[in-house]
């Protein structure tokens, strides 16, 4: 691809330093992205790129909606900026009602953010702020999982569960345990949907809790189905198992639906998909459709309630961002709600859930190095046995070879991450397992 059709000068790639990237690799091969429409985005050589994961895990209803492009348009030229700190604009509460109406049964508040990880760090405040408005300020201790991804926050990176996102930086916040993953190749490989097998990975919060006093522990904090730990979708009676075992402990449960939320299982939030009601939720991502960067927390009613004790002066919760609430993000937002609701989305991406199952796991066929395959509502991952010493190199090589071949995935160590926009057809899922297939053939 030729640099002249960029638009950037000779040795002007250096002064960005991009997040979670090789810069040098990439500067030495670098690739771009200059358009995007819909299901596709748009090489400098005019080459089409069909988006198999939603820029993100964020493009939920397809890349440049006229209706979200032209209601941020709007919004910056009618108010760019108004605070929310002890003033409002009417958006934040239009979006805001707009929200509850789909939120699971009980959430009646949501808190807003500028990010996903500001939504973690904010549930996590939250947990503990809520046992000290309850007199129970001796619960401070925070448990995530293995494998799961919260965000870059210090608290969120702290619950976090994979291991080389930490190791760089040393200190994290201290009194945190993990639970162990889910991912059971012996018991569950191949699985379509909710594995069968590992409900007793849920029992080791019991272990957990016994190896130390269970009333020190605020939240236990778990993405309902694991996303950027290689797509791992929750066992069978998993997460009722952890509702239960947190409840009866007087342990709030924080489903981190950064990834899953808005739709990615079918329903607006994957409680409702998977019937199981935490006490608080973060999202993002999907939220404004990617358009403008926006995260929150949907709180409990039992959770606001206690918090909204004491005299009308009292700030219920010594927390909130600049961009809390952000005009353009909640105009984006909005839009993006009324996208889903009119086009009926989410109801889209269950309905074509099944072939998108289908086609992943049919991608198997194409040769003895895939390990597993896992999907759920849009989500699927396809696990390549890693080349011996060279870990993450065939999976990188696959993704390499889709790219070539107009479809863009994800490789993630040695997953190939799937999370393709919801308005997929079945023509475009068969375009993405093809191209899998192929560069799978090619290794
Ligand atoms: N939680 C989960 C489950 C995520 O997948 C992500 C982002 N991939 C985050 C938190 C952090 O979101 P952000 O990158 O917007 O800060």
């Amino acid at each position: 691809m030729s640099r002249a059709n960029l638009d950037i000068p000779p040795n002007s790639l250096e002064a960005y330093w991009m997040p979670m990237t090789p810069n040098r690799r990439f500067k030495s091969a670098p690739e771009f992205f200059v358009e995007a429409k819909g299901m596709h985005y748009r090489t400098p050589d005019g080459r089409s790129v069909l988006d198999a994961i939603a820029g993100l895990w964020c493009v939920n209803a397809g890349h440049c909606h006229p209706k979200i492009i032209e209601a941020i348009r709007h919004q910056a030229g009618k108010l760019d900026y108004a605070s929310s700190f002890s003033l409002g604009h009417p958006l934040a509460f239009h979006y805001t009602n707009r929200v509850m109406e789909i939120a699971p049964k009980g959430f009646d508040h949501i808190f807003l953010a500028g990010s996903g990880s500001e939504a973690v760090d904010t549930a996590l405040k939250i947990a503990l702020a809520y046992h000290r408005s309850r007199g129970e300020g001796h619960r401070q201790r925070l448990i995530g999982r293995q494998r799961s991804y919260h965000g870059m926050g210090f608290g969120g990176l702290s619950v976090s569960g994979i291991g080389w996102q930490r190791a760089q930086f040393g200190v994290m916040l201290p009194g945190v345990s993990h639970l162990p993953h889910t991912h059971d190749l012996t018991r569950n490989a191949f699985s379509k949907g909710e594995p069968e097998h590992g409900v007793d990975f849920a029992d080791a919060l019991e272990g957990i809790l016994t190896a130390m006093d269970p009333s020190t522990v605020a939240a236990v904090i778990v993405e309902p189905v694991a996303g950027a730990g290689g797509v791992l979708p929750p066992p069978k009676g998993y997460l009722k198992r952890l509702r239960e075992i947190t409840s009866k402990h007087g342990i709030l449960l924080i489903f981190d639906e950064v990834v899953t939320g808005f739709g990615r299982l079918g329903a607006p939030f994957a409680a409702q998909a998977l019937g199981v009601t935490p006490d608080l939720i973060t999202c993002a991502k999907g939220m404004s459709n990617g358009a403008v960067p926006m995260g929150g927390v949907l709180v409990h009613h039992q959770v606001h309630d206690a918090m909204s004790q004491g005299p009308e002066t009292t700030v219920e919760l010594a927390h909130g961002y600049t961009y809390s609430g952000h005009p353009l993000a909640c105009a984006a937002a909005l839009a993006t709600l009324d996208v889903y609701q009119e086009e009926g989305i989410f109801e889209k991406a269950a309905r074509i859930a099944g072939k998108w199952e289908a086609a992943i796991h049919d991608i198997r066929g194409a040769g003895g190095v895939i390990r597993d395959i896992r999907n759920l509502g849009l989500l699927g991952a396809v696990e390549i046995e890693p080349a011996p010493n060279a870990p993450g190199q065939r999976a990188r090589a696959v993704a390499n070879h889709c790219l070539e071949n107009g479809v863009f995935v994800r490789a993630l160590g040695d997953t190939l991450i799937l999370s393709p926009p919801l308005i997929i057809n079945e023509d475009q899922i068969g375009q993405i397992a093809d191209s899998i297939k192929k560069g799978i053939r090619a290794l």
